[in-house]
Parts: C-alpha cells; structure tokens; sequence
C-alpha cells in the first residue's frame, strides 16, 4: 500500500506516546462515477468547468500568489460566483479561491445556502473550505490536482463523508489534474529558483 508518510511518533505530549497511524494514498473517484453529481445545464463536460476555475488560478498568479481557483455553478449552468487563492495581497487567512467563490455566490443569490450548486476547484480543498461547502449546503465538489499534503477531502482526512454533518455534499476528483498539478508544481519551482538565487534557506 503507498503511504504518504511512514508511522512516526505523534508530537502531541497529550497522546501518551501513540503513533500516528500511515494514511493511504487515496485516488480520488471521476465526476462520471459518482451519484448525484450531474453535470449542470448548458456545460459539455466537467473539463470545461475546470477551464473556468483554470482561468480564476491564473488570475492568483498575477498576483504571485499560490495558483488555486474556483467557481460556484448552480443547477441551470450559471456561474454565480468566482475566486481564487489571496490570502498573501488581501492579509485574510480565509482569502482561498474556494470561500472566495462560496461567497460571491451567497451574495450572488442572497442566501448563503446554495442548494443544487456546485464548486469546481483546481485543488483538493483544506479543511476550512470542506467546512464551508458542508455549511453552504452545496449539492457537490469536483477538484482537479489532489493535495497530498492537505487535502481535506480523500488525501488526509474525508472530511465531506464524516457522518454527523446533517448535509451530504458529494465529490469528486482528477479533472484535468495534470493542467492543475503543473500550474502548482511549476510556481513552487520558481519560488525555490528564486530563494536559491537570493541564498535563502
Ligand atoms: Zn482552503
């Protein structure tokens, strides 16, 4: 079994020496194979969704922040709302593409649940915004490159599948991953390169 990390000992004082134990290297399921993810109206693929949440990434590389985007669609195709990763230029922690996007659409319609809609991301969502979409009720998730590090909804935790939310929000993964894994992979690069040249650590 791939391990993203092998047991190790917890740092936590409060676990009296427990290990954590090796998480699988979970793949994420494909749009196509999932019940109750239908593609919403006016829309010939998810790939084509994905291409819009591309669009808002780029837009977080302009301002040399991490290149994460996202949009909200509802049921009838309309995107009605979009974001991308800012923390960095707006000095708000919570400023990822996904609540960004959550919240233009709350506003959007005027009401923060957003029944029958759906987020598409470029990236596997952290825990704060898997929060956020269980509260804005969303219908479904589909991300493109998974986050082995702190993907919140297959990669480290299933957060969207723990079973005392009141709402089943469902998801899936791996559209157009590569584009989405490259954009990442390549701003990280740069950033390495350019600490290197400036001797950082
Ligand atoms: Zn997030």
């Amino acid at each position: 079994m791939h391990t993203l990390y092998s047991e190790r000992e917890s740092p936590n004082p409060l676990s009296n020496g427990c290990k954590v134990e090796s998480l699988p290297l979970m793949q994420p399921p494909s749009p196509e194979t999932v019940p109750g993810l239908w593609l919403p109206k006016g829309w010939e693929s998810w790939e084509s969704l994905m291409d819009e949440a591309l669009r808002e990434a780029h837009k977080a590389l302009l301002l040399d922040e991490v290149p994460v985007g996202a949009v909200v669609v509802d049921a009838n195709g309309t995107v009605i709302g979009r974001g991308h990763n800012s923390p960095i230029s707006s000095c708000n922690p919570t400023a990822h593409a996904e609540l960004t996007a959550l919240c233009q659409a709350a506003q959007n319609v005027g009401n923060y649940r957003l029944n029958q809609a759906f987020l598409v991301v470029t990236l596997e969502p952290c825990l704060m915004c898997a929060g956020a979409v269980v509260h804005s009720r969303l219908q479904g998730v589909v991300f493109g490159a998974s986050d082995f590090k702190t993907g919140a909804l297959c990669s480290r935790i299933g957060a969207l599948d723990l079973q005392f939310h009141n709402h089943k929000t469902v998801w899936a993964g791996g559209v157009k991953q590569k584009e989405c894994g490259e954009l990442l992979s390549s701003f990280f690069k740069k950033k390495r390169q350019t600490a290197k040249t400036a001797g950082l650590p």
